[in-house]
C-alpha cells in the first residue's frame, strides 16, 4: 500500500495530503482503541482539490480519490461467513451491502485495483465493476474469473509486477507481492488460466498472481 501511495504522490505532484475519513460507525464497531489511527478532513484539505483522499473501505479495501475522480483497490462488503467458507459451501456476493457500501463512496471509478484474486478481494469486484463503471487491473487469474462472472474482456486490463498503465488521472504500478501465510499455508492457492462459470466456493477463487 505504500507502494501505491508512493505512486499517487508522484503522480499527483507536490505534498498531497492522505487522509483517512473519519467514520462515526467506528465507534460503534469496537474500534475505539484505534481512534487515534484516524483522522478526519481538515478545511484546509478541502480547499485543495488536487489533495488524495484515502477511504478505507474494511478488510484490504480502500478508495483514492483526488481532483473529482476515484480509484478502488480490493474492494469488499459481502462478508462471507466463516463457516460457509471453510465448509465449501456456496458464497455470493450480498448486493445489499454492496449498495450500503457504495453509498459510502464515488457513485463512478475509473478502476477497481485487485491484489489477488481470493475471494476476500475479488467477490464483489465483477458487480462493483457493473454499478461503477470501473475496469478491472488485476493478474490473469483475477481477470479470468471476472471473466467468468459475466465482465467482457474489453473492461479489463491484465498486469505483471513491473507493468505500468495509465488510465484517466491515475498512473499505475504493479509490484511483485507474496501472499501471507496462515499457520504457514497460503490457502487456495493456483490459477485460473481461462474463463469458465462464476465461482461458487471460497476455494473456486484461487490466489492467482499477488502484486501491490
Ligand atoms: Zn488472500
Amino acid at each position: 500500500m505504500k507502494k501505491i501511495i508512493g505512486t499517487l504522490r508522484a503522480v499527483l505532484g507536490g505534498p498531497a495530503v492522505f487522509l483517512f475519513l473519519l467514520s462515526v460507525r467506528i465507534a460503534l464497531a469496537g474500534l475505539d482503541k484505534y481512534s487515534e489511527l484516524v483522522v478526519a478532513d481538515s478545511p484546509e484539505a478541502k480547499r485543495r482539490p488536487e489533495a488524495v483522499r484515502v477511504t478505507y473501505l474494511g478488510v484490504n479495501g480502500y478508495q483514492f480519490e483526488a481532483n473529482g475522480r476515484a480509484l478502488l483497490v480490493d474492494p469488499y462488503f459481502t462478508r462471507a461467513g466463516l463457516t460457509a467458507v471453510a465448509l465449501q459451501q456456496r458464497i455470493e456476493p450480498n448486493e445489499a451491502r454492496i449498495a450500503f457500501g457504495l453509498q459510502h463512496i464515488r457513485p463512478s471509478a475509473d478502476a477497481v485495483l485487485v491484489t489477488h484474486a481470493h475471494f476476500d478481494h475479488l467477490l464483489d469486484v465483477p458487480e462493483i465493476m457493473r454499478r461503477t463503471n470501473a475496469r478491472l487491473v488485476s493478474g490473469a487469474t483475477a481477470v479470468n474469473l471476472t471473466m467468468s462472472c459475466g465482465l467482457p474482456r474489453t473492461d479489463c486490463l491484465i498486469v505483471q509486477p513491473g507493468s505500468i498503465r495509465v488510465i484517466g488521472p491515475w498512473r499505475i504500478r504493479a509490484f511483485p507481492a507474496a501472499h501471507d501465510r496462515i499457520l504457514g499455508w497460503v490457502p487456495f492457492r493456483g490459477t485460473k488460466t481461462q474463463s469458465g462459470t462464476c465461482p461458487e466456493k471460497a476455494s473456486d477463487w484461487r490466489l492467482g498472481e499477488p502484486m501491490a
